[in-house]
């Protein structure tokens, strides 16, 4: 090695840049980046990432340490694990998301590789003679046995695996010899598989017929999708926003996209909620294509995730399907990226590194050349001005599939109506009328336990947590007051611990509830509760679904994990019980998720060929966005919502983001933003970023500590970026910023 050589690593710290080491003294080759190594930092050995092999360091060897041990070392040598275009686009995301590097370069690997294990299976490579070997008479390296001796295994069988050179005695050592040579290349076999069907010219010919890529015909599709999938470039960076109606066919769209790009032997990678993540979705893929699918999401084992994250990465794996932090899975030949649901807040990471998984989808396509599909039936503002800026091109699929029809909508005022636990009078005989015509019903709110508040009536005493600025909710099936924040928990009392009044009572209506009174009315039915409670058992989902599909009718009481993914067929009747909460919300979004969730509710009632009715209580039937909502429907709502936030001079239309403090001392917490506000404001030229607080966040007590906010906005991104990057190195040097903790919350997505 010569002497000036040293290494970038991204190290495992919160402090945002990387660090220089020295080449491991037993270091014989070059190490390439994306390879990880174990470094002493500070007093402890971590597991970094070479980020890039430099000449220059500002600091004297004599200052540096040395690399300890490099890891990876079973890859080919020119092959490091994190491929060049991942770690590019790490690097990218921590500065965009102003996240320390090396945390979110460690955040992006699977578990088990940051904490260092090999990679569990080492990837399936086999061995061919090179195109200059194939020239080669027989006789040649007749110097060197061994290297003969493999070349004439090669000639003989076209390729071998590493295992049946071993077997012959031959070791890697003498397979690199060649290698160097030019003479052998190691292959993946299910990689040259995925090569081998790249000829475009076959590719038109063999239109939709089932074959070795289909293990079932596609299905012919209807104009509209037949429109939106030639509209879809697959060579180059085109991005596009599928607007299409929950059952008008998008996924069918998606399948045959993948198709063409599996032919000109590239992957695909689809992002899809957490929540629709369901085992319905991956058996339609796995039904259709005969190639192997990695599914990455947060119920695998860490050996599981591994496996499947390096199935994507050698090309093993054709189709990747997995959750946010699928965004981050290596690629060996991307072709497509797809995000379904793209308007789901999941995708953002609400804690740590808070990236938003369709955000970096965008600029991943980008990077990589490839087409880009976000899919909704209720995309987001940001997506729907997108495309009025011709960012993204709109594709619009309206009819629903088959012969359903479009759900009737009606308005239930609650205003002086009398109410059974949240249900009116009207519709509960609705309930009863879905029921006798053999219908299923679904009835959606948005809090589960039994109440969310549990109050003393004599005295007024609130049961609070203790730890957080909030009610405690009442989960009557536990017999426990739980905090939904920091999931404190304490037994229900039978008195009040104030005044020792033994009446206490609920306000309010969680799920529990609801589900407790449709039993009181209806207990011939059966009634399914499905919320973060009663989904916690593995098979949980998948057992409820089965038991709906089974046709008879029954009611579905539950929260948003109702209103997506699942297809219902027989459900006629939807019931939203409260629609108000979205209407006056403290988060500037509030509007615009409600108007989804209402849409994706109305969208599970009179799929299949039942129609449906959507029954909304409220106590502001008349209110503008709900009028507009239910008569118009979602795309002219968001029109109106694009207005509003254009006046308002908010997201998308500005740049948003807040840095986030938290301390058990309240001053602690202000004071160092109050200090961020002032260094904004010196660097932020012509004011170009303005800057607002710090105030209190709207849960200002969580977990025992207080929480403030600065929300910073500007009209141009980058503006806003330079600002922060500056700013966050210098709260690091702050003597408060050590003491408190504190992030950045780039493209905040809930301002909680
Ligand atoms: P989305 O993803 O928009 O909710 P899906 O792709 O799941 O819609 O389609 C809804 C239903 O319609 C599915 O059962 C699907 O098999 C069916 N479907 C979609 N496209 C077609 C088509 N072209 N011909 C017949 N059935 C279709
Ligand atoms: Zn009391
Ligand atoms: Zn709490």
């Amino acid at each position: 090695m010569s002497a000036n050589c040293y290494y970038r690593v991204a190290v495992p710290s919160p402090v945002r840049r990387l660090f220089d080491y020295l080449p491991a003294e037993t270091a014989e080759t070059e190490l390439i980046p994306g390879t990880r190594v174990v470094v002493p930092y500070g007093k402890r050995k971590v597991i970094g990432v070479v980020v890039e092999k430099t000449t220059h360091s500002d600091f004297k060897p004599a200052q540096l340490k040395a690399i300890e041990q490099v890891l990876d070392q079973q890859l080919p040598k020119d092959e490091p694990l994190l491929p060049a275009d991942l770690l590019e686009l790490g690097l990218w995301a921590a500065d965009y998301y102003q996240h320390p590097v090396g945390e979110a370069l460690a955040g992006i690997l699977p578990t088990l590789l940051r904490k260092g294990k090999e990679l569990p299976i080492a990837a399936p490579t086999h061995w061919q003679l090179s195109t200059h070997a194939k020239g080669l008479p027989e006789t040649a390296l007749s110097k060197a046995k061994r290297q003969q001796q493999a070349l004439g295994l090669l000639r003989e069988h076209g390729k071998v695996s590493n295992a049946d050179f071993k077997a012959q005695g031959i070791s890697r050592s003498i397979l690199n010899t060649l290698k160097d040579k030019g003479l052998a290349e190691e292959v993946c076999i299910e990689a040259a598989i995925l090569e081998a069907t790249v000829d475009e010219a076959k590719v038109a010919e063999s239109a939709s017929i089932s074959d070795e890529l289909l293990a079932e015909p596609s299905l012919a599709l209807r104009p509209e999708q037949h429109n939106a999938l030639t509209a879809i470039e697959l060579h180059g960076y085109h991005p596009y926003l599928l607007h299409g109606d929950t059952g008008s066919g998008k996924t069918e769209v998606y399948m045959q996209a993948i198709e063409k790009v599996l032919r000109y032997g590239r992957q695909a990678l689809v992002l899809i909620p957490e929540i629709s993540l369901t085992p319905q979705t991956l058996g339609r893929f796995e039904r259709r294509f005969n190639c192997t699918i990695a599914v990455l999401h947060s119920g695998l084992t860490e050996l599981e995730r591994c496996k499947a994250w390096n199935q994507a990465r050698t090309g093993t794996a054709a189709i990747v399907i997995g959750t946010r932090s699928a965004v981050f899975v290596p690629l060996l030949k991307p072709g497509i990226i797809i995000v379904d649901e793209e308007h789901d807040a999941s995708f953002k990471q609400q804690d740590g590194f808070r990236y938003s998984a369709r955000d970096v989808a965008v600029m991943r396509a980008n990077r990589s050349g490839i087409p880009l599909l976000l899919g909704s039936a209720t995309p987001s503002l940001e997506s729907l001005y997108n495309c009025q800026r011709e960012r993204y091109a709109l594709l619009r699929l309206s009819k629903r599939s088959g012969t359903a029809l479009a759900a009737q909508w009606q308005k239930i005022d609650l205003r002086d109506s009398k109410l059974n636990s949240g249900f009116s009078a009207a519709a509960i005989q609705a309930i009863k009328t879905a029921l006798a015509a053999d219908g299923q019903v679904l009835v959606f709110l948005n809090r589960r336990g039994y109440a969310p508040a549990l109050i003393c009536h004599h005295c007024g005493w609130n049961a609070l947590c203790r730890h957080c600025d909030t009610r405690l909710t009442t989960h009557l099936s536990r017999s426990r007051l739980i905090c939904h924040h920091c999931e404190y928990q304490q037994a229900i009392p039978n008195i009040c611990p104030d005044c020792q009044s033994p009446e206490l009572i609920f306000l309010g209506q969680g799920t529990e509830q609801s589900e407790a009174t449709l039993e009181a009315l209806f207990p011939d039915t059966p009634i399914i509760r499905v919320d973060r409670d009663t989904t916690r058992r593995k098979h949980a989902v998948r057992d409820m679904v089965s038991e709906v599909n089974k046709g008879e009718p029954c009611i579905l009481v539950g929260t948003q994990m109702l209103a997506k993914g699942h297809h219902f067929p027989r459900v006629t009747l939807a019931v939203i019980l409260n629609a108000d909460d979205g209407l006056f919300s403290t988060d500037f979004r509030g509007a615009e998720r409600m108007g989804q969730l209402l849409t994706q509710v109305a969208g599970r009632a009179g799929r299949g060929d039942h129609p449906g009715t959507v029954l909304l209580q409220s106590h502001h039937c008349d209110h503008p966005l709900i009028t507009l909502l239910i008569e118009r429907g979602y795309s002219a709502f968001a029109e109106q919502l694009l207005d509003d936030r254009a006046a308002a001079h908010m997201p998308p239309f500005r740049t948003l983001a807040l840095l986030r403090a938290e301390s058990e001392n309240p001053e602690h917490a202000e004071a160092l933003l109050r200090r961020a506000r002032q260094l904004c404001e010196q660097l932020s030229v012509n004011a170009a970023v303005y800057a607002l607080g710090p105030l209190p966040a709207p849960l200002e007590k969580r977990a025992g500590r207080y929480r403030y906010q600065l929300t910073l906005k500007a009209e141009h991104r980058n503006h806003l970026q330079q600002v922060l990057r500056q700013l966050s190195v210098l709260l690091e040097t702050e003597k408060l910023g050590r003491k408190v903790r504190w992030s950045v919350d780039m493209d905040p997505q809930e301002m909680l």
